[in-house]
């Protein structure tokens, strides 16, 4: 399987390729044909994978897709990720990509100042990277809206969990429309992730790396 085989643009083939990522690793060639038709995923996969991409580069294709861009309804892509770390390293994989196409990405993540995250999601975003907490603190702050959203990601479902992030991520499913795309990663499935993913996914595929 190459990247050729996906349906991305020539500009995004072009990043892609600007990045050295030469072929999709497994999780990549598993997941893009999966999430690029629409469908629902559980990716059950650990760091290192290639996961992110395998969720960054169908959310690019998912925001061009959008017939009309109005910039003040918030974001259209939603990942939810257990660290500020981890939400760090997604919002650079998410940079790699988004540049050239004028997609703006927003991290919002504790430990950085919540009223320069008010003002930057104020501006507009077409993507947020946050941790469930501060994005609760947020959304209560009215800093964004959820409208626009149609496409959610939750990464290291289990570790969020651990850390007790289950009510929160609840929370912002909740305000997610069904009509949404939903992805949920993890390393583990435990009982508690399953359950969550039986009532917010629809119909799912299930791969594992
Ligand atoms: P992740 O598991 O998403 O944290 O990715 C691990 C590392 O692999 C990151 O540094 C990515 O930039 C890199 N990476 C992702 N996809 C590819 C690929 N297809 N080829 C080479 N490197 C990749």
């Amino acid at each position: 399987k190459t990247f050729e085989d996906c349906s991305f643009s020539s500009q995004l083939k072009n990043a892609i390729a600007k990045q050295g990522y030469e072929k999709p690793t497994s999780i990549q060639c598993q997941a893009l044909p999966i999430v690029l038709s629409g469908r629902d995923i559980i990716g059950i996969a650990k760091t290192g994978s290639g996961k992110t991409a395998a969720f960054v580069l169908p959310m690019i294709v998912h925001i061009m897709d959008q017939p009309e861009l109005a910039k003040e309804e918030g974001p259209i892509g939603v990942i939810c990720a257990p660290t500020r770390e981890l939400a760090h390293q997604i919002y650079l994989e998410c940079k790699k990509f988004s540049k050239l196409h004028g997609i703006r990405v927003s991290a919002v993540y504790g430990g950085m100042s919540k009223l320069d995250q008010f003002k930057e999601l104020k501006a507009g975003c077409e993507i947020v990277v946050a941790t469930p907490g501060r994005l609760i603190d947020l959304l209560k702050m009215k800093a964004l809206t959820m409208l626009r959203a149609t496409y959610l990601v939750l990464d290291e479902a289990d570790r969020m969990f651990d850390l007790g992030f289950e009510p929160q991520i609840r929370s912002i499913v909740g305000q997610i429309r069904p009509d949404r795309q939903t992805l949920l990663f993890s390393a583990t499935m435990p009982g508690r992730v399953e359950k969550l993913a039986r009532e917010i996914l629809s119909d799912p595929v299930r791969v594992t790396v």
